[in-house]
């Protein structure tokens, strides 16, 4: 039996100030969501200030970073160069690049090219080519908050159908973050990104999606962009998560790389684009706090 809180206690966020102060009317909205049968997220995905704040100081940190990539990337450049780049500028910034020994992963990076969907391995030996399309996923935890974007990077001359895919699904990113609203669910954006995606000629990948964070890495929700818009945990103020759609040219059917456990490839070969935000919900709407 878990005691109610009074008006008067601590509120339950750890923010130090009395419940009727801080989250009490939060709570009273999502009861009226929960009413209306929505799913509500727990407690652990709400952050407080404090951890807002944090979250937003490792997000400078990882634009940062991809800002410096940005103005360095190019052709004939090995991707293991990317990851130096990426290792070194965030160590400088005095942060960690959470994807280092990530559940054995052995990079600071993820570079993928062209049908590689994600988790694409920095190596020596994969060199940058004309005509390639590369995400470079970066990631950081700084003070212990933990930030995720990622960017497309065209290189030389790009074909004309892989710049559209490139400039559509970051076109996908910014109608997602356009339904990111308070006390609406979650499947409203991610159907939102579906339905353009379809409606541009592309597929979505379904298996792998988007993710809380802040605290951790990866935290609950999983995010999902093929999915109906009735779905869903109820977007609450002091979630943050990514929005991070991986699409696709081609079919959405992905294969896994036998070897390495990481990287994910496109079935049919066909070339995949991903952008992606971390994103606060707020009382207003949302604030980008990595891009
Ligand atoms: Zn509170």
């Amino acid at each position: 039996m878990i005691k109610k809180i009074g008006r008067n206690d601590l509120c339950w966020c750890q923010s130090g100030r009395k419940y009727k102060a801080c989250h009490m009317a939060f709570d009273e909205k999502l009861t009226q969501c929960k009413d209306k049968g929505y799913k509500i997220p727990s407690r652990k995905m709400i952050k407080n200030q404090e951890q807002l704040d944090g979250i937003r100081e490792s997000g400078k940190v990882n634009i940062a970073v991809l800002d410096y990539v940005a103005e360095h990337i190019q052709v004939g450049m090995s991707t293991e160069e990317i990851d130096r780049m990426v290792y070194e500028k965030t160590l400088e910034y005095n942060g960690i690049p959470a994807p280092l020994n990530f559940e054995g992963y052995p990079k600071s990076v993820c570079t993928s090219i062209n049908e590689e969907v994600c988790h694409g391995i920095p190596s020596k030996d994969i060199i940058l080519k004309d005509g390639d399309i590369v995400n470079v996923d970066v990631s950081t935890i700084y003070k212990d908050y933990f930030s995720d974007s990622s960017r497309m990077f065209c290189l030389g001359k790009v074909s004309p159908e892989k710049q559209k895919l490139v400039d559509d699904t970051k076109k996908a990113i910014e109608l997602g973050l356009s339904y990111v609203k308070p006390w609406h669910r979650i499947g409203e954006m991610g159907n939102a990104i579906y339905e353009f995606a379809r409606e541009h000629g592309y597929s979505v990948v379904r298996e792998v999606g988007g993710h809380g964070v802040g605290i951790e890495f990866h935290e609950e929700p999983f995010v999902s962009y093929c999915c109906p818009k009735e779905s869903g945990v109820v977007m609450a103020p002091g979630m943050v998560f990514t929005i991070e759609p991986m699409i696709n040219l081609g079919r959405s059917d992905i294969v896994m790389d036998d070897e390495n456990g990481w990287t994910i490839y496109t079935e049919d070969g066909m070339p995949s684009a991903q952008w992606e935000v971390t994103v606060a919900v707020t009382e207003e709407g949302y604030e980008k706090l990595a891009y």
